[in-house]
């Protein structure tokens, strides 16, 4: 089956896996025949690509970790990240390798630097070309335990330092049979497999390993994810299947509904890493796309739920089936359960909120280098989200904990808020946040990015709330500014809004 990919120039690219497998068995001799090997970490600085691919396969077959590093972290973070790890080496993109010039006076750990592409960019990196040069394609995988570490990622949390996670060959094996399974993804060599998701977001939602498992074609689209140079590809390569957070999916439709086009041969996208709005939805169903709402964390593999239809509500009416579709879904290998801040169990009964617990295979025991396990005795996993489980088992995750807003003593879902706000045709982006309060302790605040200026005056976003939320719920400030801040994973940065409020 072909592996195809848009180089960073704009050119699409294609090779096949036989192709992939040698490219990463020069990899692998190369890195043994520079003294790489078991538990050595070797990261990767890359958009999707082939070469990128080829380095995975490549550090991971001979037991080295593939560290993804995030191209879009603060320059702190980075070199946190990178020192934290003890990376050895780095394989690059040309397009990003200023980056690791910046960083290596600070990396004393960094032996060497791989620039993927042809071009030179410092006479001290070579090119992967050079690096594999000479190097023969047999290699022999594996020879060690199914518990040795495949890939770690960082997660930038809220306060701290970003916090390391490692994925054993196990975890990843056993994430990649839970989500191709027709109830999550339903992955088979029929689809063409775009992971819009970057390989250094959260694992890329397994879909690295799920693509070669079902032996489905691959496409992968390099750093170009705005909606016309996805919609040329999705078309030119007969994309059936993608997955990629709601801004990215957002550019796509509006391009098509701009362009007045559609598309022909998309089947299933999977939204997730933030709430899938109704709106996007609605979009995608209008050109016959099937919307998979998904939520997962870098802890978790990442994937965790998936809102595939049960029995009872496949065959409702559609604006009915909608109700549970937009729900993050329910769970995929792995078990659940909301507790209260003492940590008792709460009812699955459509209405308690509480903390999301989880518990799998696939989820982290501990970040790398902590002491201290990240689970409870029980061995329950802390999500950090503020969610409802109804009777069918579909989970909705009302907030992340630190973004909820306590107003009164009494819960305000952010989330809850922004949906709404995104449902009017003039919103691009919607963020509520938390403003402190004399008497109420906290009260919300939404700021909003409109989706034109022409003039025309700003939308009345609150007589827009009024019967579609609680009195109470009703934000007391609204704040139109040019651009909502986004995160290294294109998810809306709460924290830099905060800060400004
Ligand atoms: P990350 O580890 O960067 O992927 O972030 C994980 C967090 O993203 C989760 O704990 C959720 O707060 C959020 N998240 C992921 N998917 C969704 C979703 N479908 N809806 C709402 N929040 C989500």
């Amino acid at each position: 089956r072909p592996v195809v990919w848009r180089s960073a120039d704009g050119r699409v690219e294609r090779a096949t896996y036989s192709d992939l497998r040698d490219a990463a068995g020069r990899i692998s001799n190369s890195l043994r025949a520079h003294n790489i090997g078991l538990g050595d970490r070797v990261a990767t600085l890359a958009f999707n690509s082939f070469d990128h691919l080829a380095c995975w396969y490549g550090i991971m077959g001979i037991g080295a970790t593939c560290h993804t590093l995030n191209p879009r972290l603060h320059a702190d973070q980075l070199r946190y990240i990178v020192n934290h790890a003890s990376d050895r080496f780095i394989f690059v993109d040309a397009a990003l390798a200023s980056l690791v010039i910046d960083l290596l006076p600070d990396c004393p750990t960094i032996e060497k630097v791989v620039v993927l592409g042809d071009e030179g960019v410092a006479p001290t990196f070579e090119t992967l070309s050079e690096f594999t040069a000479g190097c023969q394609s047999d290699c022999v995988w594996g020879g060690f335990g199914e518990e040795t570490a495949a890939g770690l990622c960082y997660t930038s949390g809220t306060t701290g330092d970003p916090k390391g996670v490692l994925y054993s060959h196990r975890s990843n094996y056993l994430h990649t049979l839970h989500t191709i399974a027709p109830d999550a993804f339903a992955l088979s060599c029929l689809d063409v497999i775009l992971p819009v998701v970057p390989m250094f977001h959260a694992n890329t939602w397994g879909l690295a390993f799920s693509a070669p498992f079902v032996g489905s074609k691959l496409v992968l689209p390099g750093p170009m994810l705005d909606g016309r140079s996805l919609h040329e590809l999705i078309e030119s390569e007969g994309v059936t299947f993608s997955a990629g957070v709601p801004t990215v999916w957002q550019g796509y439709v509006d391009h098509l509904a701009a362009e007045g086009v559609t598309s022909t041969s998309l089947r299933r996208v999977v939204v997730g890493g933030s709430a899938c709005p109704e709106i996007l939805m609605d979009a995608f169903e209008a050109l016959g796309v099937e919307v998979l709402h998904a939520w997962g964390m870098t802890e978790l593999s990442p994937v965790g739920l998936v809102a595939s239809p049960k029995p009872e509500i496949a065959d409702l009416p559609p604006e009915a089936r909608k109700k549970w579709r937009l729900k993050q879904g329910r769970p995929i290998g792995i078990d659940i359960s909301i507790v209260d801040d003492s940590g008792k169990p709460m009812m699955h009964d459509g209405e308690a909120a509480g903390k999301l617990m989880v518990r799998g295979p696939a989820v982290a025991e501990r970040y790398l280098g902590h002491d201290e396990s990240a689970l409870t005795g029980d061995g329950w996993f802390d999500t950090g989200d503020v969610a409802i489980i109804d009777q069918l088992g579909y989970v909705r995750i009302t907030d992340r904990a630190k973004d909820i807003i306590k107003s009164g003593g009494e819960w305000i879902s952010s989330v809850d808020i922004e949906n709404i706000v995104m449902s009017h045709p003039e919103v691009a982006q919607a963020a509520v946040v938390a403003i402190p309060h004399g008497t109420w302790g906290e009260r919300p605040k939404l700021y909003v990015q409109l989706r034109r200026i022409d003039g025309n005056p700003p939308p009345d976003l609150k007589a827009f709330l009024i019967g579609k939320i609680a009195k109470w719920w009703m934000p007391d400030e609204v704040e139109i500014i040019d651009s909502i801040p986004l995160g290294a994973t294109g998810k809306v940065d709460k924290k830099a809004l905060r800060g400004s409020a």
